[in-house]
C-alpha cells in the first residue's frame, strides 16, 4: 500500500491523501496516530484507510508517525469516528477518554520513570548545538534522546549518556524532557481475599433468560436483551452464567457496574468464579495499574473485564458478550466533559459492530431502554421472584405533616421509624437510613433579610460540617470556619439559624435518642479516603454496628442479609427538581433503596417519610410497582414531547463574564433556530441549575428534536469560541436542570 487517506482532527469528515515513504510501507496501519501536511503547516490526524492509490496525484508524504502505529485496535478506532461525529467532539479528545492516559503516553510494561521528548527532533538538535560547549553532559542526553524512538528508560538513559540524574532534571526544568512513573506489575487484585463460589441452581425465569441469552451467544448475532428483575431476583447469577458460556465458546466479555457497585463485594463474587481470567479497571488505579490491565486484556490475557463507565472502551479481542448491569444508572453518562456519552449506548453500539450479544439489567429500567424493549428492539426478560426464600419487603409510607404537628415543630423521625429502629436494635437485626444530604445542618440563615450564607464563588448554599465547625461549599470546597456570627449582608446583630438536615445530625440525634446504639455513616465526607468505602461496608456487614445512614452511595446493589429495616428520611427535594427525569429519578432510588431490605431468611419492611404521601411516584416506589410507573411516565414523556420520543441537545457555556457569556450563548442559539428546521426546537438560554461554579457563570439551553445529527452539524462549525469562555455540547444529558 502506498497511499493512506489520513483524517485530521477538527475535519474527520474530510480525509485527505498522502503518500507512504518506502520505510514506513507495511507499518502504516488504519488508526496510527501521524504528522501530515497541510498547507505548509505540519498537522496530527489518523490513518483513515490504506490505498494502493490516489485521485489526488501528486500527494505529499506522510510527514511522521507520532505513537505506536498499531496502538489502536481496528473496532475502537471505527468506535471513535463514530463517537466524534454523534457527540460533536474533535477526535483527538475522543481518543483522550477511549485509550488510558498511561497507554497515550506509551508507557510499556514493567517500566519505572521512563523519559521522552516534549519538543520535536529539529528543535532538540537545535538546543543540542547551542549547549554543547556550555553543558556537555546535557548534550549527551539530547544525543540519545534523538536516538530513540519515543523515549527511553531513565536508568537506561543515565547509562547511556554518562550524566547525572541533574542534568535530566535541568531539561525537564526547561521543558524539553519529560518524566512519568509507572509502578511494576501490580495486579489490583493483589492480597485481596476471597472465597469461591459454585454456579447456583437457577430458578425457571433465571433459566429461561439464560437459554435465550446462551442462543444469542451462539449464533454470534447482535441481539440487546434487557433483564428486569426486582431487587434481589438473582440477576447477577444470569450474568455470571452467560460469561460462563461465552468463555466457554472463546469470546471475550466486558462488564460494566456502577463505580459505587465496584466494591470488593462485586469483584470478589466474580473473581471466584473466573479466577485469573479478570481484569478490573476503575478510577483508583494507578496509571500503572491501569496500563498493565489495558495490556493485559489487549493480548487476550484476561477475558473478563469488570469496570465502571470508561472500561466500555476496553480493548477486548473477540468481544461477544456486554453487560451492563443497573443499566438505569446516570453514572453511564459522561455529562461533565466532552465526549458528553452514555455508557449504555455505546455497549450497545459496540455489540452491533463486534456481532455481540448485550445484556442489560435492572429493577428499574432507564425509561428509554424498556421502551426499546416493549417495541422489539430489545429482547425482555422479566424476573418476578426473589432468588432464594427471601421475600419483597413490606413498604409504608408515613405523611410528616401530622408528626410535625405531634412534635410541635419539627422532627427527624416519625413515631413508627423510631419503634421501628428501637426493635431492630433490641433485636439485634440491623437498619439502614437513607438521606440524600451529607453535613449537619444543609444552611446557616439570616432570620432578618432570610437569606443563606452562600460560597464566594457559586451560587449555592454552604453546608454546616459540625465536625470541622465549617460551613463548607459541596461544588467547589470553599471553606467557612468557624461559620459567621452574624450576617455578612445585612449586618443584622441577630444570632443566624442553622437549619435542613444532613446525615451527621442524623449519626449524632439517633445517638442521643438510643445510647449505646453504634452508628456508621456513610457519604462523601466519610468516604474521602483510599479504601475507607469498603472498610465501612465491610465493618457493618460483619455486624459492627447496628444502624447505617447514608446518601446515594448505599442505595446501590449492596447486600446486607442482616438489614431488616430501610428508612428514608425524606427525599421530597429531588421530586421537587425542574427536570423531566426527576420522577424517574427517584423512582429508581427509592426502589433501589427499598431493595435494600430483606435480602436474608428475616422479612424486611421499609418506611418512607414524606410530605408528598399521594404523590405517584411515591406509590408506585412503595408498591414496588414498576410497571405502572413506567406507563405513566411514558405517557407523560409522549404528552410533552420528551424522550424517548424526541433527542434533546443541550448547550452549556460558562465564563467568567455573565454578560459575554449570555451573548454567546445567545448568538449560537440564533444561529440554531436559523439553520435548523421546524421540526426543531430550540429552547431559551437559562441559567443553569447551577448557576454559577468556582467563579464561572453558567448558560444553557436545549435542542429538541427528531434527532440529534443536524444539530451536532451546525454545532460542529460554531466558529471560534471567544476566549474564557467554554461550550459544552451534551447530546441527550442525563439532566435538562444541572
Ligand atoms: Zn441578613
Ligand atoms: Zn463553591
Amino acid at each position: 500500500m502506498t497511499f493512506v487517506s489520513v483524517v485530521l482532527d477538527l475535519a474527520i469528515d474530510k480525509a485527505l491523501d498522502y503518500s507512504v515513504p518506502p520505510e514506513w510501507q507495511g507499518k502504516l496501519l488504519r488508526g496510527a496516530h501521524v504528522e501530515v501536511p497541510v498547507r505548509n503547516k505540519m498537522h496530527s490526524g489518523y490513518v483513515l484507510e490504506l490505498k494502493e492509490s490516489s485521485c489526488f496525484s501528486p500527494v505529499k508524504p506522510v510527514h511522521g508517525i507520532l505513537a505506536d502505529a498499531d496502538l489502536i485496535p481496528p473496532d475502537l478506532f471505527d468506535l471513535a469516528l463514530w463517537m466524534a461525529r454523534y457527540y460533536c467532539t474533535p477526535l483527538r479528545q475522543v481518543l483522550k477518554t477511549i485509550l488510558p492516559a498511561s497507554i497515550r503516553s506509551h508507557m510499556e510494561h514493567k517500566q519505572q520513570l521512563f523519559v521522552m521528548r516534549l519538543k520535536t527532533r529539529e528543535e532538540l538538535q537545535e538546543y543540542c548545538k547551542e549547549m554543547r560547549n556550555r553543558s556537555p553532559a546535557q548534550a549527551a542526553i539530547l544525543d540519545e534522546m534523538l536516538l530513540v524512538k519515543k523515549g527511553i528508560l531513565l536508568t537506561e538513559l543515565l547509562e547511556k549518556s554518562k550524566a547525572s540524574r541533574s542534568s535530566v532534571k535541568s531539561l525537564i526544568a526547561k521543558g524539553l524532557l519529560q518524566v512519568d512513573s509507572v509502578r511494576i506489575d501490580r495486579s489490583p487484585l493483589e492480597g485481596a481475599e476471597y472465597c469461591r463460589t459454585k454456579p447456583k441452581k437457577l430458578n425457571p425465569e433465571q433459566a429461561k433468560a439464560l437459554q435465550e441469552i446462551k442462543s444469542s451467544l451462539e449464533s454470534r448475532m447482535f441481539e440487546t436483551h434487557l433483564i428486569h428483575g426486582v431487587t434481589g431476583s438473582g440477576k447477577t447469577e444470569v450474568y455470571l452464567q452467560a460469561i460462563e458460556t461465552a468463555l466457554q465458546i472463546g469470546q471475550g466479555v466486558i462488564m460494566l457496574v456502577p463505580e459505587i457497585a465496584l466494591t470488593q463485594q462485586t469483584i470478589e463474587r466474580f473473581r471466584s468464579r473466573f479466577e485469573g481470567k479478570i481484569a478490573v479497571l476503575h478510577y483508583r488505579l494507578s496509571h500503572g495499574e491501569r496500563c498493565d490491565e489495558w495490556h493485559r486484556i489487549r493480548r487476550g490475557e484476561a477475558k473478563v473485564v469488570i469496570g465502571a463507565r470508561s472500561a466500555v472502551f476496553s480493548p477486548m479481542p473477540n468481544l461477544g458478550l456486554i453487560i451492563v448491569d443497573e443499566e438505569h444508572e446516570h453514572s453511564y453518562k459522561q455529562g461533565d466533559e466532552m465526549p458528553c456519552y452514555q455508557a449504555r449506548d455505546i455497549a450497545v453500539l459496540r455489540g452491533k459492530m463486534n456481532k455481540a450479544t448485550v445484556l442489560l439489567g435492572s429493577a428499574t429500567p432507564s425509561i428509554e431502554s424498556h421502551y426499546n424493549a416493549s417495541r422489539g428492539k430489545y429482547k425482555l426478560h422479566t424476573l418476578k421472584a426473589r432468588a432464594d426464600t427471601a421475600s419483597l419487603p413490606v413498604v409504608s409510607i408515613v405523611d410528616m405533616a401530622p408528626e410535625f404537628a405531634k412534635a410541635r415543630g419539627f422532627t427527624n423521625f416519625s413515631e413508627k421509624l423510631l419503634e421501628g429502629i428501637k426493635d431492630r436494635w433490641q433485636k439485634g437485626e440491623q437498619v439502614l437510613l437513607f438521606l440524600n444530604r451529607r453535613g449537619y445542618h444543609t444552611t446557616l440563615f439570616c432570620k432578618e433579610c432570610k437569606k443563606a450564607v452562600q460560597c464566594q464563588h457559586c451560587d449555592l448554599s454552604l453546608t454546616y460540617h459540625m465536625h470541622e465547625n465549617a460551613l463548607s461549599c459541596h461544588l467547589c470546597g470553599y471553606r467557612m470556619a468557624p461559620p459567621p456570627k452574624a450576617c455578612i449582608r445585612c449586618r443584622s446583630p441577630n444570632p443566624m439559624k442553622f437549619q435542613g438536615v444532613g446525615t451527621e445530625l442524623i449519626e449524632k440525634s439517633l445517638q442521643a435518642l438510643f445510647p449505646g446504639v453504634r452508628c456508621l455513616r456513610m457519604d462523601a465526607d466519610t468516604t474521602r479516603h483510599k479504601g475507607s468505602h469498603q472498610r465501612l461496608l465491610r465493618a457493618f456487614a460483619t455486624g459492627k454496628a447496628d444502624i447505617l445512614i447514608g446518601t446515594q452511595m448505599i442505595a446501590k446493589g449492596l447486600h446486607f442479609p442482616q438489614v431488616t429495616l430501610v428508612g428514608v428520611l425524606n427525599s421530597d427535594a429531588s421530586l421537587n427538581m425542574p427536570d423531566f427525569r426527576a420522577s424517574e429519578g427517584v423512582f429508581q432510588l427509592l426502589t433501589q433503596v427499598a431493595g435494600r431490605a430483606g435480602r436474608g431468611e428475616f422479612p424486611g419492611e421499609v418506611i418512607i417519610q414524606t410530605f408528598m404521601p399521594d404523590n405517584s411516584t411515591i406509590q408506585l416506589a412503595a408498591a414496588q410497582d414498576y410497571n405502572a410507573f413506567y406507563r405513566e411516565e411514558i405517557k407523560i414523556r409522549e404528552a410533552f414531547g420528551y424522550p424517548p420520543f424526541s433527542q434533546l441537545v443541550k448547550l452549556l457555556v460558562s465564563g467568567e463574564n455573565e454578560s459575554q457569556t449570555k451573548a454567546f450563548a445567545e448568538k449560537v442559539r440564533r444561529d440554531l433556530i436559523q439553520k435548523l428546521t421546524k421540526e426543531y426546537e430550540v429552547l431559551p438560554v437559562l441559567p443553569s441549575g447551577y448557576a454559577r461554579v468556582k467563579g464561572q457563570y453558567r448558560l444553557q439551553f436545549l435542542v429538541r428534536g427528531p434527532s440529534t445529527g443536524p444539530v451536532s452539524k451546525i454545532l460542529e462549525n460554531i466558529g471560534p469560541i471567544p476566549k474564557k469562555l467554554r461550550v459544552r455540547i451534551d447530546i441527550n444529558p442525563s439532566s435538562t436542570y444541572f
